[in-house]
């Protein structure tokens, strides 16, 4: 299949571009390089970089490339941003995608494969979660994605577009081979900060809140694998031939884990704590979201290769520790 991959020069998406190419298919990446990295895209690989509303210039790609299928991965994931900036996560993350659909249909390329998130839930009622769960944002960022699934829904239903929708729960980790990894600027997510600390280039992490209900007090979250989130991008793609498929699937391993699990997690896989102080909660967080991810096993098969937290660490430090300045670009 010749796909392109918006967002392919960044974190979950260079992961998918290298799979696709395992699997013998043939990715094209369009990425603005705003979050991507121009490194993370793989030797051999066409990167272009530009907007994914510029309808010329994406109409020309799909065209050119011949494209089949468009995975989108492109979007502003700050949580925090989202609700000071909510017209920009609105501009960025649902308008600009109506302009990349808009230019797909107009070149009649009708697959796609999008990244949600578990965000789209907002609290969950229900624990571990699964697809069917009401649907109530409590940040921009969420309700954005949420959006988005709508805009397919309805575009599914006219049968002008077959879509796949993954409500990922945290990614975390790095290619086993070391050559890509997570480098956001800036970063805000628990597993490198804790990496960077323990390893004396961060100040000490800060655990926001260990007053939860929860076993140890501090939250609840299911990190899984990148690349386990990406292979299910691709166990997908027959699922696509099927005439108004509208799929929706959580992808976690449904293994709840600790913000302390992680600090123990970190710990031993760099051999050195985690200095770390508690402090208060921080805003948004529930306390906790792990997946029920049945469905992509039963109807994909998928089955994350790295069940439990301290081998998903383990590639993340590899990757801190080999690239101290992750792609070295910003
Ligand atoms: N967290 C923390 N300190 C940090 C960053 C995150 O205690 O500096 C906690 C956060 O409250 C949440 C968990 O770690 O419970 C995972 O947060 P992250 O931002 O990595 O992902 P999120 O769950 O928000 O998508």
């Amino acid at each position: 299949m010749d796909v392109l991959v918006v967002g392919g020069a960044g974190y979950i998406g260079s992961h998918c571009v290298r799979q696709l190419l395992a699997a013998g298919h043939r990715p094209v990446v369009l990425d603005n390089l705003s979050q991507g990295h121009r490194a993370a895209v793989p030797a051999g690989v066409r990167l272009v970089v530009g907007e994914m509303d510029d309808q010329a210039l994406v109409r020309r790609v799909l065209r050119e490339e011949r494209i089949g299928l468009v995975m989108h991965f492109a979007a502003l994931i700050n949580v925090g941003e989202s609700v000071r900036q909510p017209e920009r996560y609105h501009r960025n993350n649902v308008v600009a995608t109506l302009g990349l659909l808009a230019a797909m249909e107009a070149e009649d390329v009708r697959r796609l494969v999008f990244s949600s998130t578990c965000a789209t839930y907002g609290v969950p009622e229900r624990m571990p979660m699964s697809e069917d769960l009401p649907q109530r944002p409590i940040n921009p960022y969420g309700q954005n994605k949420l959006d988005v699934e709508n805009a397919l829904r309805g575009l599914a239903a006219e049968g002008r577009m077959r879509f796949a929708a993954f409500r990922y729960f945290n990614a975390a980790g790095a290619a086993e081979d070391g050559a890509i990894g997570e480098d956001h600027a800036p970063e805000t997510h628990l597993i490198p900060l804790a990496i960077a600390a323990a390893l004396g280039r961060r100040p000490p992490l800060e655990v926001f809140g260990a007053d939860y209900p929860t076993p140890d007090g501090t939250c609840l979250r299911d990190y899984v694998h990148v690349d386990d989130l990406a292979r299910a991008h691709i166990a997908v793609f027959p699922k696509l031939e099927a005439p108004g498929a509208a799929l929706f699937y959580n992808l976690g391993t449904g293994v709840p884990t600790s913000v302390r699990d992680i600090l123990l997690a970190v710990d031993c896989a760099t051999g050195k704590a985690v200095p770390h102080t508690f402090g208060p909660r921080r805003e948004g967080d529930p306390p906790a979201l792990y997946a029920d991810a049945s469905k992509a096993r039963r109807e994909l098969g998928w089955e994350p290769r790295h069940a439990t937290i301290d081998p998903i660490v383990a590639t993340a430090v590899r990757w801190h520790l080999a690239h101290p300045a992750g792609f070295g670009d910003r």
